[in-house]
């Protein structure tokens, strides 16, 4: 029997110690550039329960795993989402719990989620005019999702992160009064460059794109960006800069337009329990057939991970193709 190690080392001797754990693939919002009007999500039997989810972060954390971030789809629209936060936010060797949301819920839930251990927060934001919120989300409602930050901000979490994705022609003109709303309350910012993940029809994503140097000019016309954490383990594919003498850093995400695969340190998993080894490569491992294999074991689990890691990609090549290089959506992806 071969020995389990006790840490994650890929082919290029990257350390990985960070997953990315989806809770669900459906979302109360369909944002133009992540889904089509008109989804189809997975049914019942095929989205793993609470019980694996749980399980698949344990065999990580045992794996060396010290970060995990739930997201999915929506994580906080997942039933009894707060018992699995409770129970991987008690695994040992956890650091850091975080979670990516589109804040719908989180007037609701910031607080619990807080006391339940997610120290880390994600909120996606593109937009402060609720008309064009509601046409960048087609159903997002933005007081809902401000009251949400509102709610997030009063219940302490260590660190609250906007996340907002630029589309050419649609919300560009917003950056600077997005920066503003983030340094009023004390919260990062991160600017994305979209993805081409999953075939979308709403718009060209060769007209949209909007570039991080493109974005940093149109702040640094206003505001002073401080150079600070260059790319590393802590911040992952983002480029953060101190905006002016704030506690905000203002940060971007550039798959496009600068290339971090060498310190990629994370993986995904679906809800579906297939282990996705990288954001643009279709290299996979279904953890979903061990978990429900008979006369299942944690270590079957862990071998089936340590051997996936053994075949994560160098890098991945996104460019602005007119086909999609990954057919998967964000939601299906886990963001
Ligand atoms: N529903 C949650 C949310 O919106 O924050 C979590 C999941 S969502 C897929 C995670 C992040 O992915 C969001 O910040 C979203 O803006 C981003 N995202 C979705 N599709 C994208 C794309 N095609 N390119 C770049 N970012 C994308
Ligand atoms: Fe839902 Fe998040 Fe995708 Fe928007 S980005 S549709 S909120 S999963």
């Amino acid at each position: 029997m071969e020995a389990m190690p006790e840490q994650l080392i890929d082919p290029f001797r990257r350390r990985v110690d960070y997953v990315r754990l989806s809770l669900t693939d459906r979302c109360d919002f369909r944002c133009v550039y992540c889904m089509a009007e008109d989804m189809t999500f997975l049914p019942k039997r095929q989205v793993l329960s609470l019980e694996e989810l749980q399980e698949i972060a344990a065999a990580f954390t045992e794996l060396g795993v010290r970060k995990i971030r739930l997201t999915g789809g929506e994580p906080l629209i997942r039933p009894n989402v707060l018992s699995l936060v409770r129970g991987v936010g008690e695994l040992p060797g956890l650091d850091v719990l975080a979670m990516t949301t589109n804040g719908s819920q989180l007037q609701r839930l910031a607080a619990p989620l807080r006391d339940s251990g997610v120290s880390r927060l994600n909120i996606s934001l593109d937009s402060l005019n609720p008309r064009k919120f509601r046409h960048l989300t087609r159903y997002g409602n933005l007081d809902q999702v401000i009251a949400g930050i509102d709610a997030a901000v009063a219940a302490g979490f260590e660190r609250i992160r906007l996340n907002a994705v630029i589309l050419r022609g649609r919300n560009e003109d917003e950056v600077l009064d997005l920066v503003e709303f983030a340094s009023q309350r004390g919260i990062d910012i991160a600017f994305i460059e979209e993805m081409p993940l999953g075939r979308i029809v709403e718009h060209d994503r060769r007209l949209s794109f909007c570039s991080s140097a493109e974005l940093r000019e149109i702040i640094s016309q206003r505001y002073s960006l401080q150079s600070g954490t260059a790319p590393g383990v802590t911040d992952g594919p983002a480029r953060f800069y101190q905006l002016g003498d704030s506690a905000t850093r203002v940060g971007f995400i550039s798959p496009h337009s600068e290339n971090f695969c060498h310190l990629c340190n994370r993986v995904r998993v679906t809800v579906e329990g297939r282990l996705l080894l990288c954001l643009g490569n279709e290299h996979s491992a279904d953890l979903r057939e061990v978990l429900r294999r008979p006369g299942y074991d944690r270590d079957q689990l862990k071998m089936a991970i340590v051997n996936a890691v053994a075949r994560k990609p160098e890098r991945h090549y996104f460019d602005h193709g007119p086909e999609p290089q990954v057919l998967r959506f964000m939601n299906t992806t886990g963001g």
